[in-house]
């Protein structure tokens, strides 16, 4: 038996408000049976939280949920990167974190406005690092020698990293870099932290514990932003969270329909849900001390999001007991790759 507090996760995508085909209580149903009991909801829900009036509509179904979610506002209107959101207003009303998750910010114009206004109001920008998402948004990390699929290369990534990293420079903005996904970006990071800059970053269960050597191209359920990249990459990964240069696992669960995501690579959506996964995945893994989990999925997490100024809550403790079966999602949703793996921890029923 472990008891562990409940985790954070920084990255969760809610769906609602105003999308019918993903009730709240599947996110509350899967966040609960994974062990967590706070989440930060993505903007990019259908209603995207780009104005108060649809932030108000998000919390007015958060509320009724037994898990807290933390609400981010949009960097951008409708996540189209050409007009910036009010800011101020989203402050006023307890949102100090801005992020079009699913989307990067790209015109370095605005992007220098953004890093500038929020700097001001001492909040902080999540950033999504893809720089083709407008243009071309690709389909896997290279080498690939599938011509129907586009290539999504590491530059993507870290060209919008770096640039954000000046950006942080120049105004002292508070940053966070969501999946972080290749080594390059790791570097990054690392030398942006010993540079004292106001960075933190996160990665996910699915980058830390796959790699694309072998990659089933016949199955949606790998297809995701960014992409699982090679053994290098996830070896850095897991570097980066032993130095402290990655500061958190998050899980960027992304509930899709089975419509959308057992269909062939090139036409499947992005996105892999993983709040029940995370925790029975990464201990199985060995490669962490429970210790060291914690510190990714508990303390980690909320110490980022108390220090923008969100209220976390003393979390609950759950209980796990070992096991070594399959792993199967309980939730409506289970698009995961982690579907029928062993794992060698559950949590104890009468605790769900
Ligand atoms: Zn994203």
């Amino acid at each position: 038996m472990i008891e562990i507090e409940a985790f954070l996760d920084l990255h969760t995508h809610t769906r609602y408000p105003d999308n019918n085909n993903f009730p709240s209580e599947d996110i509350e149903f899967a966040a609960k049976n994974g062990g967590f009991s706070e989440i930060l909801a993505m903007p990019n829900s259908e209603m995207v939280i780009d104005s108060i009036e649809n932030l108000n509509k998000a919390r007015e179904i958060d509320k009724n949920l037994k898990i807290t979610i933390h609400r981010a506002g949009a960097l951008t209107k409708d996540l189209e990167g050409k007009e910036l959101v009010n800011y101020k207003e989203f402050v006023e009303n307890g949102v100090f974190i801005f992020s079009d998750d699913g989307k990067s910010l790209i015109d370095n114009n605005l992007a220098d406005e953004a890093f500038k206004s929020v700097a001001s109001l001492n909040s902080a920008i999540f950033q999504h690092c893809e720089s083709n998402c407008h243009i071309k948004p690709g389909d896997i990390a290279p080498p690939n020698d599938n011509d129907s699929l586009i290539p999504i290369d590491e530059k993507e990534e870290s060209e919008i990293l770096l640039r954000d990293i000046e950006l942080v420079a120049k105004y002292g903005t508070r940053y966070h870099a969501q999946h972080i996904s290749s080594k390059k970006c790791v570097e990054l990071i690392k030398e942006a932290k010993e540079n004292n800059l106001p960075i933190t970053s996160e990665a996910t269960p699915h980058h830390i514990l796959e790699n694309n050597e072998n990659l089933d191209l016949s199955n949606g359920l790998y297809k995701m932003y960014p992409p699982i990249r090679t053994e290098e990459d996830r070896i850095a990964l897991i570097d980066g969270l032993l130095n402290t240069t990655i500061d958190a696992i998050a899980t960027d669960h992304a509930p899709h329909p089975e419509s959308t995501k057992i269909v062939d690579f090139k036409n499947a959506a992005r996105g892999v849900v993983g709040l029940e996964s995370a925790f029975p995945m990464i201990y199985s893994s060995e490669i962490f001390s429970i210790e060291e989990i914690k510190k990714f999925m508990v303390e980690n997490p909320r110490k980022i999001l108390s220090e923008i100024g969100y209220e976390v809550k003393i979390p609950e403790t759950n209980i796990w007991q070992a096991c070594n079966k399959e792993f199967k999602t309980k939730s409506q949703f289970n698009n995961s790759i982690f579907e029928n793996k062993i794992t060698k921890i559950e949590k104890v029923p009468e605790n769900v």
